[in-house]
């Protein structure tokens, strides 16, 4: 009875890990609701704010070893943090790295896919240690 009990408790607290303010990791997978399925195999499905879904919608992005932090609501969608608390994260090469895009010519970092406000030019993918 004890043994069974010890087998269970890591997947208990995995669980409760996810509940209220917390962080999920696997692989972000593309969708009209994106998931992020875990290493256990779990598929999550994450959403947030509208600078967030464009992110999740990010072909650069979609397939990586991909973090949301947030808070799992109550209809199992886990929601991210607002945009500008940094909420996304990609990890590569043991790096815990920020998701941002940069435009080269005006020098300005934003954290969702899209034009440049000031050029009008695409931005880039760039993953970084910091967030600014
Ligand atoms: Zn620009």
């Amino acid at each position: 009875m004890r043994r069974r009990y010890l087998l269970l408790f890591p997947l208990i607290a995995a669980r409760a890990a996810e509940l209220g303010a917390g962080t999920i990791r696997g692989w972000l997978t593309a969708g009209d609701q994106p998931l992020v399925v875990t290493s256990d195999g779990r598929r999550i499905p994450v959403d947030g704010d509208e600078q967030v879904r464009g992110v999740l919608r990010d072909k650069r992005v979609i397939g990586s070893d991909f973090e949301v932090v947030g808070q799992m609501g109550a209809n199992g969608v886990f929601m991210a943090a607002p945009i500008h608390e940094n909420p996304l994260f990609v990890h590569k090469g043991g790096k815990r790295l920020y998701v941002t895009y940069w435009c080269d010519v005006c020098a300005i970092r934003t954290r969702t896919p899209g034009v440049c406000w000031c050029c009008q030019e695409e931005t880039e993918l760039d993953l970084r240690e910091r967030k600014d």
